[in-house]
């Protein structure tokens, strides 16, 4: 399975088979992604190598060690190394195509905000139907 970054500077490759992904709700992840949640998987680093774009990948690091990776062009997340352990760090997000795999945790679900994903809700396939003007006008407050 290989993935990229938004802009595409930063790529990957993970050879495995299937990802055990974890959902994590952590007050972190929530800032770092940008979202409600964080779905990531950690692979072995014999399984993990970056194809391009290493040296497009800043870091930003807290005063507790939580340290973030992103692409300094364009400010996705990207895979990184743990700090003292031979696995890597890689968000599901940043994968192309299809992932092979499954959550198999959700972590820190005591910070899980309230308005949390559904199937009650309307779901749509794509984009829905009416383009942007009428998702502004259903979604804005
Ligand atoms: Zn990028
Ligand atoms: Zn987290």
């Amino acid at each position: 399975m290989q993935g990229s970054c938004l802009c595409r500077s930063v790529t990957f490759r993970v050879s495995i088979d299937a990802l055990k992904i974890y959902q994590c709700f952590c007050s972190l992840c929530q800032k770092q992604s940008g979202t409600a949640s964080n779905l990531a998987t950690i692979v072995a680093d014999s399984a993990f190598e970056f194809l391009s774009g290493e040296e497009q990948i800043t870091t930003w690091v807290k005063d507790t060690g939580f340290t973030s990776h992103f692409c300094k062009k364009c400010g996705s997340p990207v895979p990184n190394r743990l700090r003292d352990k031979p696995y890597y760090w890689v968000p599901v997000g940043a994968f192309d195509g299809d992932i092979k795999g499954e959550v198999s945790s959700h972590i820190y679900t005591a910070s899980k905000p309230d308005i949390c994903l559904s199937d009650q809700v309307e779901q749509f396939p794509e984009f829905p139907d009416g383009g942007i003007d009428s998702h502004i006008r259903k979604i804005s407050g």
